[in-house]
């Protein structure tokens, strides 16, 4: 699949855990750094189909990742077995939809032996792009709910503004429907204007 799906399935997923913000970051690493062995392509194309869905797509490396991005872990337990389910979520997610004639090598370099999805979906099919459209949604999502975004440790102040464009818009919407005015409101501090003072601790 499409390496924004992954890193947006690591980010959706990383969202249900109690973690911290950098564990967050490292959820959205273990769902996508698999298609580092996509670099060849940079080289030649023999390079590329050569190493494709071996070097990355492997369980050593999906444990090494799983491992060192752990090191850096606060909750190291539940950190650990998220990457490592992430990493394989990727697995999963390249056999249904990374096309036709694309094999994974999980025993690489122990064993060259294949998993191939004779039915996979095409790389550019609807399935694909719906799972894209899925996974934004769930990230717009998120942010309107939690007030953070895949920003929020690499560009701390455009995740803040993403937010606060997200909360207007929202309370934009609230004030065009009718219905009766909150004890909040009639005080005249919105959630947004008290999000733009900061005023609301985030989450
Ligand atoms: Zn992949």
């Amino acid at each position: 699949m499409h390496i924004q799906t992954h890193v947006l399935s690591g980010w959706c997923v990383g969202n249900l855990l109690p973690l911290t913000p950098r564990e967050r970051l490292f959820c959205m690493i273990a769902a996508a750094a698999q298609d580092i062995d996509g670099i060849g392509r940079v080289i030649s194309e023999e390079l590329y189909f050569d190493y494709h869905h071996k070097f990355g797509h492997c369980a050593a490396f999906g444990l090494l990742l799983s491992l060192v991005l752990t090191v850096f872990s606060t909750n190291r337990r539940l950190a650990f077995v998220t990457y490592l389910a992430l990493f394989h979520l990727h697995l999963f997610l390249d056999y249904l939809g990374s096309g036709p004639g694309w094999p994974l090598y999980y025993y690489w370099p122990f064993s060259d032996a294949e998993w191939l999805n004779p039915r996979a979906w095409p790389f550019f099919s609807w399935q694909n792009i719906g799972s894209a459209f899925a996974l934004v949604g769930g990230t717009v999502w998120i942010a309107v709910r939690c007030r953070r975004t895949p920003l929020e440790i690499l560009m701390p102040s455009l995740d803040q503004k993403a937010v606060e464009w997200l909360d207007g818009r929202s309370a934009d919407r609230a004030s065009v429907a009718p219905g009766p005015p909150s004890p909040i409101s009639r005080e005249g501090h919105s959630f947004s204007t008290n999000l733009r003072n900061n005023t609301v601790p985030r989450v």
